[in-house]
């Protein structure tokens, strides 16, 4: 089945807001082994919307719109989509009904126009909306499709997920399932190297590497009669890539560095302060984004100046003025006094040169140095980034989690 997705609002037209829908549901189509070619945007636009669509059907069988099921007069998806299968529309009691409830539970006051919402095509499966007024409609005549949703992502997903998915997936054989690995501080042209033959070898499941923000990921997805044949598919190349890869994979699915680390503190029961200079709070910031981290996370001071790493840390005088303040001996310094002062069984330091200036032939911008107090060592790490300053900051207090993910995995 080929599929194009078009996103009906001038808003995204504008830029005004990001077109997440249309991410959302590529995806989920990928996984329904469904092909998508196009995607479009169109403003609320009647002419403009009807030559979208009407194109959009000479080379798909299958169409999603999103956005303009509103009760307004510039919402025209549903009229539009009538016209194209010459369908009438007509008052569907039940919509009403729950547009009416909604309002009542929600203590708005509804209007006449709400009514239009309640409109729906003649033939058409009316999909009905528990997060929102507008129902979607989904019609399918011909040996074509469509499906259109209201445009909050909020209302989009759940409907999708529970009434859209389960129709088009009667509607395919096979089925795609993909493992995702995340794999940390290994950029992604290393990691594929690393498991270059592994992924040439593969036909089903494929195996797909490519990088998102600060990581690297590999995607394994088979196609099958059904998940559990999938999953088998998957297991055994899952398998082999662990072996290469090691605890560079540090999770699987939709999660993130900073999850992890924090799961893994709570876990172990290790609690943690941090000391930052170069990275200004950042690494503090990502484990408080975990929520029940106060119970670990004890104390964290940004000590930029030396005059603060000596007196909120106790970094020695001397220790600044012969390696000075990007050191390892200072990052190892910060690391240790901060788990001392706080009581912590861990503390994590960073130091560095941020940039863009300051950098010296000795010290380059981008040059950043952890240090690391935890189960009676103190240790400390050279690490040395390119990009901008906001980049070096990030590499910094990515590579910092990283390290104390790796060595929370060895400790009782
Ligand atoms: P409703 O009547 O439920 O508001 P609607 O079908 O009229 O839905 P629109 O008016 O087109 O939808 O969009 C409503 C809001 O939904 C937008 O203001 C925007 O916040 C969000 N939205 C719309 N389209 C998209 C999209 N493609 N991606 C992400 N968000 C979107």
């Amino acid at each position: 089945m080929q599929a194009e997705i078009i996103a009906v609002g001038t808003e995204i037209l504008l830029g005004d807001i990001v077109n997440t829908n249309a991410q959302f549901l590529a995806q989920e189509l990928a996984s329904l082994g469904i092909d998508v070619y196009y995607q479009t945007v169109v403003g609320d636009n009647p002419k403009r919307l009807e030559d979208t669509l009407f194109h959009a059907f000479s080379r798909a069988d299958l169409v999603i719109t999103t956005g303009g099921l509103g009760p307004t007069e510039d919402d025209l998806t549903k009229e539009t989509g009538a016209k194209y299968f010459n369908e009438k529309m007509k008052l569907d009691e039940r919509a009403l009904g729950r547009i009416k409830k909604y309002f009542d539970k929600t203590g708005r006051i509804m209007t006449e126009n709400n009514v239009k919402q309640a409109y729906v095509p003649e033939n058409a499966i009316v999909l009905y909306n528990d997060n929102g007024t507008a129902p979607g409609i989904l019609i399918e005549k011909n040996n074509k499709i469509m499906v259109m949703l209201p445009g909050p992502p909020k209302e989009v997903i759940p409907m999708f997920t529970e009434q859209v998915k389960p129709y088009l997936s009667k509607k395919q054989e096979y089925t795609f399932i993909s493992r995702v690995l995340r794999v940390a501080n290994v950029g992604e042209s290393a990691m594929e190297m690393q498991v270059k033959d592994i992924i040439h070898r593969q036909e089903n499941p494929t195996v797909a590497p490519y990088a998102k923000g600060m990581e690297s990921i590999l995607r394994i997805t088979a196609k099958a009669k059904n998940e559990e044949e999938a999953q088998e598919l998957i297991s055994p190349v899952a398998k082999e890539i662990y072996d290469v890869l090691g605890d560079a994979v540090y999770a699987e699915g939709e999660t993130n560095l900073q999850t992890v680390v924090a799961k893994l503190l709570l876990e172990k029961n290790k609690t943690i302060a941090t000391a930052e200079s170069c990275t200004g709070g950042l690494l503090a910031a990502s484990l408080v984004e975990y929520p029940g981290i106060s119970k670990v996370f004890l104390d964290g001071v940004v000590t930029y100046s030396n005059e603060s790493k000596k007196n909120r840390l106790g970094v020695k005088g001397e220790t600044l003025e012969k390696y000075g303040a990007v050191s390892p001996q200072t990052a190892e310094e910060m690391a240790e006094n901060v788990a001392k002062t706080a009581g912590t069984e861990i503390g994590i330091a960073t130091t560095g040169v941020a940039g863009p200036d300051g950098g010296t032939a000795e010290k380059p911008v981008g040059l950043v140095y952890i240090g690391l107090c935890i189960g009676g060592r103190v240790m400390s790490k050279e690490c040395r980034f390119a990009g901008s300053r906001e980049r070096i900051r990030e590499r910094a207090v990515y590579s910092a989690l990283d390290w104390l993910r790796k060595e929370l995995l060895v400790q009782p």
